[in-house]
């Protein structure tokens, strides 16, 4: 590259007569050591090493061997690609990365130059600001696109680098990989299945805008007829003894969520849209605490009644619910125990110190330490005697008022928990959560996320067909959960679900993304374990929790409850159906046959 160097200038150029140009490659790394090493210049690093300085040829610098076993950002998941020539070192997008990927560093910049009355070319090198990625596994880049979004010149972009080897060198020291979000599973058998039993001329559809639908679904146990405790009053229905709590509820859960998963601008806004969507659109939306707690305002508030209070076997939380009771003003929507969870079966909860902060440590009770939750409810030893045990005291908690579900992951083994459940002569469970392999997670081992779990919707069809060959369908309502909406299209993944044989769904992620979230399932960002979440969702960091704007996410959520609304009409319209299609599964078409055999609906090519 030709350029006129101004006098006063000259003194900045280092002549290096010889030296081949060179400029930068991206990771601001220029000079040849560093394109193999990713190491800066260090002449007493070479000297420890006892490597050569070489001379030759006018070159001032020193080379090393390359060991395979160093770091280099292309070893990472993401590259960053860098544009000295538009850049102009406003330093936004280092101060930006909240994960400490980038940092500024200098760069020797080969040039040819020209000065004096007659030109002359001088071959010469200058430093120049540069932008470079990091060397360090513990800091690597995330990908989550923040330098790119604030870079006003559009010079920075991380790349996803599918050549990476980031698997073998994450785990030196010996630790294994952990991480938030998702996991990196693209399968989704939503997909396979459309809507393809369309009523037409002799049952005509219905009207979407127009007709009147009934969106509601129980969250409690359902009695059959003859067990049900009324009896005729002078002419009346009325009850005769004690029977299960029910809630009406909206079908779609915001799903659990802690207080310390989440920053408390995020479960705020998530709250505000609760109460919102109850309060002015007529959505019964509930919502699940996640284990952690609650705040005791909300306990003690009339807010109360739109929330499911999780409780999970760490008992987080629990000691100020239990004392906050005598002050409670409503009764929560429902309890949930949580045994296990669809991203990490057979693991218990996780909260990184890191994101322990001191308004968490008042909620939960405890010091800034990572909280561990056991991988189950410590000292029962059975289903039985643990769902006995769980369920009797949370409902003498409750005084019998509020129904209390159970949430399981989805294994193998789930039919028989759920059967467990159906069978219960004394009609305790109010609920079977069922999350699959594709729910997400504040914090995992790697290990956990993309290798256990079992896909929902197989597990779903298992337990409802097995609750109507024992003609107990709808005893105990089924909600699913794991990767529902993670396409963005929440509605059509619930309404599948629905026909398929669940009464509502829970979700989560697309809650987050909503919010402004860029991690997705081919790997960007899924840092929501590091406390650094570059949006402000997952992190108690306060300043980057003030990233995000609480109405404006509380607005997006809100809305897209009306639209998804709307769009479970327009499937619902069309089968000819205006309350839920729980278990409708004729209405369903598998495009892929192995798909159709086992969820035993109808396979169309
Ligand atoms: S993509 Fe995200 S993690 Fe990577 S350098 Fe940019 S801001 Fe940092
Ligand atoms: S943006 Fe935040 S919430 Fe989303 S994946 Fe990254 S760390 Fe997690």
């Amino acid at each position: 590259m030709a350029a006129i160097i101004l006098p006063e200038l000259l003194p900045h150029v280092i002549r290096a007569e010889g030296q081949a140009s060179s400029g930068g490659n991206g990771n601001g790394n220029s000079d040849p050591e560093n394109r193999r090493n990713g190491h800066s210049a260090s002449p007493s690093r070479a000297n420890v090493n006892g490597q050569s300085t070489g001379q030759s040829n006018g070159r001032a610098h020193t080379i090393k061997p390359t060991f395979v076993r160093d770091t280099h950002p292309i070893d990472f998941p993401w590259k960053i690609e860098w544009n000295p020539e538009t850049c102009i070192r406003c330093g936004s997008c280092v101060s930006t990365c909240t994960f400490g990927a980038i940092q500024p560093s200098l760069q020797r910049q080969g040039q040819t130059l020209s000065a004096g009355s007659f030109p002359k070319p001088v071959e010469a090198t200058q430093v120049i600001m540069a932008i470079k990625q990091v060397n360090d596994p513990k800091h690597y880049c995330r990908g989550c696109g923040m330098c790119e979004k604030v870079c006003p010149t559009n010079s920075i972009h991380p790349v996803q680098n599918e050549h990476n080897r980031f698997p073998l060198v994450a785990r030196a020291g010996g630790s294994p990989v952990k991480r938030g979000g998702r996991g990196h599973i693209r399968a989704r058998v939503f997909d396979h299945i459309k809507v393809g039993r369309i009523s037409q001329m002799t049952d005509p559809s219905l009207d979407a805008a127009r007709h009147t639908f009934d969106l509601l679904t129980p969250l409690g146990r359902g009695l059959p007829a003859e067990e049900l405790a009324l009896q005729l009053d002078n002419g009346r229905l009325v009850e005769s003894g004690w029977m299960p709590p029910v809630r009406w509820i909206y079908p779609i859960i915001i799903g659990d969520m802690s207080v310390g998963a989440l920053s408390w601008r995020m479960w705020e806004s998530l709250a505000l849209a609760v109460a919102y969507l109850n309060e002015e659109c007529g959505l019964p939306v509930v919502m699940s605490s996640g284990e952690g707690g609650m705040p005791v305002r909300l306990l003690t508030s009339e807010y109360l009644k739109y929330y499911i209070i999780q409780i999970a076997s760490g008992h987080f939380g629990w000691n100020r619910i239990i004392k906050a009771m005598p002050q409670m003003v409503t009764d929560p929507a429902g309890i949930l125990i949580k045994i296990g969870q669809g991203a990490k079966p057979g693991d218990g909860g996780l909260l990184p110190a890191e994101k322990v902060a001191p308004h968490i440590q008042a909620i939960r009770g405890v010091p800034k330490a990572d909280l561990l939750s056991p991988p189950n409810h410590q000292g029962l030893y059975s289903i039985e005697e643990s769902v006995q045990k769980m369920f009797l005291s949370m409902n003498a908690a409750f005084k019998f008022r509020v129904p209390v579900a159970i949430k399981v992951a989805a294994s193998s083994t789930s039919v028989a928990v759920f059967n467990n459940l159906v069978r219960d002569p004394y009609h305790i469970v109010g609920g079977f959560f069922l999350d699959g392999i594709q729910g997400g997670t504040g914090a995992a081992h790697e290990v956990s996320l993309d290798h256990t779990g079992h896909p929902i919707l197989s597990k779903l069809r298992d337990c409802y067909l097995d609750a109507v060959t024992q003609g107990r369908q709808g005893h105990i309502p089924l909600f699913v959960g794991g990767g529902f909406g993670d396409t963005g299209d929440l509605a059509a993944d619930a309404f599948k679900a629905i026909c398929l044989g669940a009464n509502g769904v829970f979700a989560a992620k697309i809650f987050l993304q909503l919010a402004g979230c860029v991690g997705n399932e081919k790997g960007r960002c899924n840092a929501c374990n590091t406390g650094k979440c570059p949006v402000g969702i997952t992190t108690q960091d306060p300043r980057l929790v003030a990233r995000l704007d609480v109405d404006a996410v509380a607005q997006n959520v809100v809305d897209y409850f009306l639209a998804a609304d709307m769009e479970l009409k327009k499937l619902m319209a069309p089968i000819g159906n205006s309350s839920l299609p729980v278990g409708r599964s004729d209405a369903l078409v598998s495009l892929s046959k192995p798909v159709a055999d086992r969820l035993q609906i109808a396979y169309a090519c």
